[in-house]
């Protein structure tokens, strides 16, 4: 399943230097990532065209942060490669392509919140104004508070702030509304929306499948490195509810066998049928009455198990 992306304004938000036409906004192929015995990244592939919002959507430990921490060159895949608009991270984000929220993002305790955007603005030549970047995150009114004394959500505020002032094409943002409540969700998002009107790509990670639903055009679904759906949130929710038919049927008909009411595929091992479907009860009941199907096994598919672990919170 591939997704085609959605956005009638995709391209570069105004003011921003148009990326390359028809190149994609970051292109992972075959990316694996070892901690020992872990392979937290398993060759991932991945193309995300200008213009998408894309959610990386998977259980802790699946793999999303460290595949971001990859695409932003802050660690190294020991497989594959990264490629943001047709280049190395590193010089993406050196010229302010990419505005990134990390979980971990270093904010100094010590200045205060306009403090910390001016001097974050005085990287770039060509920063957005720091009033309207805060305005834009819901902190204009702390620029006076030093980041020290800041809840931990208006910390994730600033981080959000940070991301933005470079006026960046790109935005990667790695669980970004973790820490907040329902109210502060909204209100992120309803901010992202915005953004995302202007024509930006968006990749972010969550656990949220509601989140991903919400926001997203397009849902990556990860687990255990490994993409394992990967298109609208209509299309990855109906392949993580379907269910696989497994078999035992002598000279099986494979044409006959995917023509049956709910079927998505058919394989077929020597004398065993393997059905993935989407509807197993109305396949089964034509498989019962229709075929000499004996041994018959019903299961979820493994994409069930990971939405499971997936938590669902309060849609925004
Ligand atoms: P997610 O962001 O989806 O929760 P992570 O990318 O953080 O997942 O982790 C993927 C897997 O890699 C996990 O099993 C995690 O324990 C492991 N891992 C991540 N970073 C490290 C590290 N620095 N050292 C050892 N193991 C790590």
């Amino acid at each position: 399943m591939t997704a085609t992306p959605t956005r009638p304004d995709a391209g570069a938000p105004a003011g921003l230097a148009a990326p390359p036409a028809g190149v994609p906004a970051i292109q992972l192929a075959g990316l694996t990532k070892r901690y020992g015995a872990v392979t937290a990244v398993d060759g991932l592939s991945l193309t995300i065209a200008p213009g998408e919002v894309v959610a990386l959507l998977g259980p802790n430990g699946a793999g999303k942060s460290t595949t971001i921490d990859m695409i932003l060159g802050l660690s190294r895949p020991d497989v594959g490669t990264v490629a943001i608009y047709g280049r190395p991270p590193q010089d993406a984000i050196r010229n302010g392509a990419v505005g990134a929220m990390l979980q971990s993002n270093g904010l100094l305790p010590d200045l205060t919140v306009g403090e910390t955007l001016a001097l974050m603005a005085s990287f770039y030549t060509r920063p957005r104004p720091v009033r309207q970047v805060m305005e834009r995150a819901g902190i204009a009114d702390l620029a006076r508070k030093r980041v020290g004394s800041l809840s931990g959500g208006q910390q994730q505020r600033v981080r959000f702030a940070v991301a933005l002032v470079a006026d960046p094409s790109l935005i990667i943002l790695d669980e970004p509304t973790t820490g907040l409540d329902a109210q502060a969700r909204r209100a992120f998002w309803a901010s992202m929306r915005e953004e995302t009107a202007r024509g930006r790509t968006v990749l972010f990670a969550t656990h949220y499948l509601d989140e991903a639903d919400a926001y997203a055009d397009r849902i990556v679904l990860l687990r255990s490195g490994r993409v394992v759906a990967d298109g609208s949130a209509a299309q990855v929710k109906a392949v993580a509810s379907g269910r696989t038919i497994r078999a035992t049927l002598p000279g099986a008909d494979a044409a006959a066998l995917a023509a049956l009411p709910g079927v998505d595929s058919v394989d077929i091992h020597g004398d065993t049928i393997v059905l993935t479907c989407r509807d197993s009860d109305a396949a089964l009941r034509k498989l019962l009455a229709g075929t000499a199907a004996r041994d018959i096994e019903v299961t979820a598919q493994n994409l069930e198990d990971a939405f499971l672990a997936l938590t669902v919170g309060e849609t925004p």
